[in-house]
């Protein structure tokens, strides 16, 4: 019978990594198909990729795939031609992480979710194949100069604070699925505008073009690639750049500089800033800007409180952090910008 998960221990597959002499080249790319069987697909999928070596991570559903893996150099066209041998997959964008080295995963999963972007919708009349234009980065300029387009922005609020395309709009929320409705609801008097939506990567603004078409608006787009492919253009062509500040990114970073000014403000003392940091407090791990000052000050620390925390016996600290759910802790200033406009 063929392998279809993986048998060995987390702690034998890291070593075997870290033994590993092969370059490995790390990459993501998504896309929106009917998958009538996704089960099938998924152990198809994991036969396959299994053989080229392949690690990663990757959520296939009824609407799609969804896929962040490494390869090693050597099969990387293998890899490539055996993906553009499904049909639906033919030709798609592999984004290619650049700063990388290639030790991001070190087992394969293949997970069969409900929706590749979870987004609350349980209309069944909603169709992911009816979505909006596709721009690339010299018609997002192009566009964005008339007077009568609208850009809006659906990554969470933390990642729009430190930085976003010019005159984007905000949708004020914590998650994709209220985002849908909310965006829809803002944009209720302006169905004959362009709309162009954009995201971090183009999998989220992709659903919510669609999503627009299905709530009646006409002239949807969303933005090729998202920000990170956006900047590369950018880089690459010497177009003007209409980004402003950071790229936030889920990695040691937490965010790469796109365009030179600096957006958002220290939670704490309200200087510039747009360094995002989790408070050293265990307990808490709030995500939120603080400047190099304030860090010193409140030695890592979000709040006094948390500041007096880490100072208590370990013991102590202990006893505290027990039964405390920190889940996704989020500073949220949204709501707060959302009513000084
Ligand atoms: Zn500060
Ligand atoms: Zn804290």
């Amino acid at each position: 019978m063929a392998v279809l998960h993986n048998r060995i221990s987390q702690k034998e597959l890291k070593e075997r990594l870290y033994q590993e002499t092969e370059p490995r080249t790390t990459l993501s790319f998504y896309h929106y198909f009917i998958i009538e069987d996704p089960k099938q697909f998924r152990d198809m999928l994991y036969k396959q990729l299994n053989e080229l070596k392949v690690f990663g991570r990757i959520y296939v559903a009824h609407e799609g795939i969804n896929a962040q893996v490494s390869v090693p150099v050597s099969l990387f066209e293998s890899f490539k031609n055996y993906l553009y041998s499904i049909t639906a997959l033919n030709g798609i964008r592999l984004n290619v992480a650049i700063e990388d080295d290639g030790k991001s995963f070190w087992v394969l999963k293949i997970k069969v979710r409900d929706k590749i972007v979870a987004d609350g919708i349980t209309d069944p009349t909603f169709d992911m194949s009816k979505k909006g234009s596709y721009v690339n980065a010299e018609q997002f300029n192009a566009l964005t100069n008339e007077p009568d387009t609208i850009v809006i922005d659906m990554r969470n609020h933390y990642e729009f604070e430190v930085g976003h395309f010019e005159n984007a709009i905000e949708v004020p929320s914590d998650t994709f699925r209220e985002q849908l409705p909310m965006a829809a609801d803002m944009m209720k008097d302006a169905k004959d505008k362009n709309i162009i939506m954009y995201c971090t990567g183009g999998i989220r603004c992709e659903k919510a073009s669609a999503y627009l078409l299905h709530k009646g608006f006409s002239n949807v787009f969303h933005l090729e690639g998202g920000i990170i492919h956006y900047a590369n253009t950018v880089k690459e062509k010497g177009l003007e750049n209409k980004f402003l500040g950071k790229n936030f990114v889920f990695d040691e970073r937490l965010g790469e500089s796109i365009g030179t000014e600096i957006i958002a403000k220290c939670h704490q003392c309200g200087k510039p800033a747009d360094r995002h940091v989790n408070c050293i407090n265990s307990a808490c791990h709030l995500l939120f800007i603080q400047c190099e000052s304030c860090a010193k000050e409140f030695e890592g620390c979000c709040s006094k409180e948390c500041q007096d925390f880490i100072h208590l016996p370990e013991e102590q600290q202990k006893a505290l952090r027990k039964g405390i759910d920190k889940g996704r802790n989020v500073f949220n200033k949204s709501r707060i910008r959302k009513l000084q406009n």
